[in-house]
């Protein structure tokens, strides 16, 4: 017997999803026969990463731009996705930012950017197809945050308060969302990631890396982006992840271990 994820005729929003994690998310669903609404905010290659994957699969693959820190756009992003890509039934709210410095540095400013994309923007994404699935009575929605382990732990060597708050609080949302949602049939979670090999580590100081993967991760080497998106399957399908709800997944090597 084979046991595999089948996500033919399904549409799914994935947030970030033209590179890093959300990439390797949109590149899971698509091969796995979905078909996958791109959102982004500013990189330039977004509509041609959707078409090459497009082609790639054979499924439809498409990217808006919309930056989910603002929640009028989101509202008319989401609505264009359903009707032209649709009917969405799963949303993957993976995009998130960070800013690294001392806590003694960081201004309103820096925390509005981090909070505007990492807990309202995520959180507004989950209202938007909430809002969606409630107006068709359509009872089997799923709904992933990228959170992080970093949700519960400080991560040595990194200065970044307003981050590691932020995941705490997405992973707060979560767990009320499912609460709240569960009546309508919506299944909210959480991917908890370790530390990842994407730009927003690449762009670390390499000693720094080297030390993390040797001394902070008993599997000894960062995540690639693709071993975090099986989890994301499990939790999007029905039957896998079907009892899975208001829940934190960490996929971190065994960081947390230690
Ligand atoms: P990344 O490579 O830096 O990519 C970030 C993505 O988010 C990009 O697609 C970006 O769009 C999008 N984005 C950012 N702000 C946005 C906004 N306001 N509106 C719309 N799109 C926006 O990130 P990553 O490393 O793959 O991380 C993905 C998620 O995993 C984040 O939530 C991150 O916090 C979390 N995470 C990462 C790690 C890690 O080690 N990398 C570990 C734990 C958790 P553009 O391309 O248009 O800029």
């Amino acid at each position: 017997m084979v046991v595999a994820f089948d996500f033919t005729g399904k549409a799914i929003i994935v947030t970030g999803g033209n590179r890093g994690i959300g990439f390797a998310i949109s590149n899971a669903i698509a091969k796995a026969g979905g078909n996958v609404a791109i959102i982004y905010r500013s990189s330039k290659d977004a509509k041609d990463v959707a078409a090459k994957l497009a082609k790639e699969h054979g499924t439809k693959v498409e990217a808006w731009q919309c930056d989910v820190g603002k929640a009028d756009e989101v509202a008319k992003t989401f609505k264009d996705i359903d009707e032209k890509l649709g009917p969405v039934q799963g949303l993957v709210a993976n995009a998130g930012v960070s800013i690294v410095k001392d806590a003694i540095s960081m201004s309103y400013e820096d925390y509005k950017y981090v909070y505007d994309t990492n807990v309202f923007g995520q959180f507004v994404c989950a209202q938007e197809a909430a809002k969606l699935w409630k107006a068709k009575d359509y009872k089997k929605g799923s709904i992933i945050f990228t959170s992080s382990m970093s949700d519960t732990i400080v991560n040595k060597g990194i200065h970044q308060v307003f981050y590691n708050s932020s995941k705490a609080a997405a992973s707060s949302i979560v767990k009320q969302l499912a609460v709240e949602w569960a009546p309508l049939g919506i299944r909210v979670n959480a991917l908890c990631p370790g530390y990842v090999a994407t730009d927003q580590t690449s762009h670390m100081d390499p000693k720094l890396l080297e030390w993390q993967k040797k001394e902070l991760v008993p599997l000894g080497r960062f995540s690639t982006p693709d071993e975090q998106s099986w989890m994301v399957l499990l939790l999007l399908h029905e039957e896998a992840g079907g009892y899975c709800t208001g829940q934190q997944y960490y996929v971190d090597g065994g960081a947390q271990a230690w």
